[in-house]
């Protein structure tokens, strides 16, 4: 009755959700679903390399450089379902630095695919070090779990906070502060460290 398209998977799937995919509004629906999960899942297409390599820039320069409070929006690969929150991102350059609007479309890049949180943070410090080569890197994310809140799961407004400090900014105490005192200015949640204590949803879920 279905092949394998994208749409009569979707069909197939109201249908066994209970569904009438012939009613009036779902006619349609199949080929919405197709046309948002492909853009929910753009950044696979996305050539990280070919993204970064235009934009490097030789400095004389090594203070923090932050881009703090970008948006990102992701899906959780456990239900399929919407991870979102602000990312923060620092390095301190060695002799190389980025142009400043890569940042956003690098997490964009990692974070439209299927994601677990913690593998989307390390894939934005890694790839950040691996491009610069810098003295130290450090990525967090605070987010919020669709599959958690919506699902019932206690704590239904906690943020799961990760983060991946590389170089300097692991090993140099001082600096990492600096870092995590930035980034926790008007940033809208108080203290990360109390809110990554409240437990990851989703994050590292093993079932
Ligand atoms: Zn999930």
């Amino acid at each position: 009755m279905y092949n394998n398209s994208m749409r009569d998977l979707v069909r197939a799937l109201l249908a066994a959700l209970g569904e009438d995919p012939t009613r009036d509004g779902l006619t349609r629906t199949p080929e919405r679903v197709e046309r948002s999960l492909r853009f929910l899942t753009s950044g696979y297409k996305t050539d990280v390399g070919t993204l970064l390599n235009g934009a490097l820039f030789d400095v004389d320069y090594s203070e923090m450089v932050i881009v703090k409070d970008i948006d990102f929006y992701s899906l959780c690969e456990h239900h399929l379902l919407p991870f979102f929150g602000k990312c923060h991102v620092a390095y301190i350059p060695r002799n190389k630095v980025i142009g400043l609007s890569k940042i956003p479309r690098l997490v964009e890049a990692f974070s439209r695919r299927l994601q677990v949180q913690e593998r989307l943070t390390n894939q934005i410090a890694n790839t950040i070090r691996a491009t610069l080569n810098p003295l130290g890197v450090a990525v967090v994310l605070e987010a919020t779990h669709l599959c958690m809140s919506m699902r019932g799961v206690e704590k239904q407004n906690s943020t799961a906070v990760t983060s991946a400090m590389l170089g300097v900014l692991r090993d140099d105490a001082r600096t990492r502060m600096e870092f995590l005192e930035l980034i926790r200015r008007r940033n809208g949640v108080e203290s990360w460290g109390a809110a990554a204590e409240q437990g990851a949803p989703c994050v590292a879920e093993k079932v």
